[in-house]
């Protein structure tokens, strides 16, 4: 999406502000850093425009999340009382962050899916077949927040505080603490600017990273001994099992961060982390440092995401998953040398 298509995308979405006035704001299933973030942002513009907001995910809010003002607002789906069974059904317009298909966002379709509703989203992953209303993708931004910033400067909202923080940790957790390809000039430009409004930076760092508990640590460990390396060194790989949230008293969500360990091993180039979910099915995660194209891999298995991070759901048995996926990747590697 080139600049001026942005500013018109832009000035549909500020239309489409200005004109409604009940919202519900979703993101995709195990929210992270990104999604939390531009939900919280997302809501307070539209609290700040007295409208009605309801902020509803298929999953829980991570722990490491809470600490965000606004962040003990958000629903979770599957709890949600009578009266805001109700607000969905008068609800004029949807807006997703950080997701652009309804099939990662997990909620039922009656509330995607009225005629009636306006859909927008609000999206940095690439997306070939856009289904909604509004669709504002930014594939170089480097997070969802970074594109909600440059709308509320576009359309002239102030950026209180909590925007601030909530934008701050979008941009933070998605680049890894600046450190992934996707960061940019104006990553760190947008950063600077939010801290000289006067955020806490290294305060919002601790909140995020620095609190975990010690059953993930454990968890941790039995993950990282499960590592092993294909293709002289090039391809490193671990499992976590449903036994080893079980023995470590863990959940899915708790094993975010592993795969950083893994991606800092000298000479590899490709990095696969396969979960075993609690509903038969598996969830790998895909890195890649460099060219390595990993979303092409996860294309290939139904998944998605970037060209450096990407990930893919599917059904199916976890070491056959392991075989049949790094069997694919050893095959794009030795295609991707000799090219
Ligand atoms: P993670 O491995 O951290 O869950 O995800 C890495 C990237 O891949 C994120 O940008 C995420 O949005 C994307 N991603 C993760 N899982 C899926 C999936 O099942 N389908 C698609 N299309 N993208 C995914
Ligand atoms: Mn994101």
């Amino acid at each position: 999406m080139n600049s001026d298509h942005l500013n018109e995308s832009f000035e549909q979405l500020k239309q489409v502000i200005d004109s409604k006035k009940r919202f519900i704001i979703s993101s995709h299933i195990n929210p992270d850093g990104d999604s939390i973030g531009s939900e919280i942002a997302f809501y307070n513009l539209l609290k700040n425009l007295g409208k009605d907001v309801l902020v509803i995910n298929s999953s829980m809010t991570p722990d490491n999340c809470l600490f965000l003002e606004g962040a003990n607002e958000i629903l979770e789906y599957p709890q949600l009382r009578a009266d805001e069974i109700e607000f969905i059904k008068k609800t004029d317009v949807l807006v997703l962050l950080d997701v652009s298909e309804y099939k990662r966002v997990g909620l039922p379709s009656k509330i995607l899916e009225p005629k009636s509703l306006f859909t927008v989203c609000i999206d940095h992953h690439i997306l070939s077949h856009p289904s909604m209303n509004l669709s504002i993708i930014k594939e170089d931004a480097c997070a969802t927040g970074e594109i909600i910033f440059k709308f509320m400067k576009y359309a002239g909202c102030k950026i209180t505080m909590n925007i601030a923080e909530a934008i701050y940790v979008s941009i933070l957790t998605d680049t890894g603490s600046f450190q992934y390809s996707n960061t940019t000039a104006e990553s760190h430009l947008i950063a600077a600017e939010l801290l000289s409004m006067g955020i806490n930076h290294s305060y919002i760092y601790e909140k995020y990273y620095c609190n975990q508990p010690m059953k993930k640590a454990k968890l941790f460990i039995s993950v990282i001994s499960t590592l092993q390396t294909e293709c002289d060194g090039k391809i490193a790989w671990m499992k976590m099992t449903k036994d080893m949230l079980a023995l470590t008293d863990t959940r899915t969500e708790d094993s975010e961060g592993i795969i950083n360990f893994a991606m800092n091993i000298k000479g590899v180039r490709v990095i696969l982390f396969f979960k075993e979910l609690t509903d038969e099915r598996i969830k790998v995660s895909l890195r890649s440092r460099k060219k390595f194209n990993v979303r092409n891999v996860a294309a290939s298995f139904g998944g998605g995401g970037h060209n450096n991070a990407s990930g893919i759901l599917l059904k199916g048995i976890l070491d056959e998953v392991i075989q049949k996926i790094l069997k694919r990747v050893e095959e794009e590697l030795k295609k991707q040398e000799c090219s």
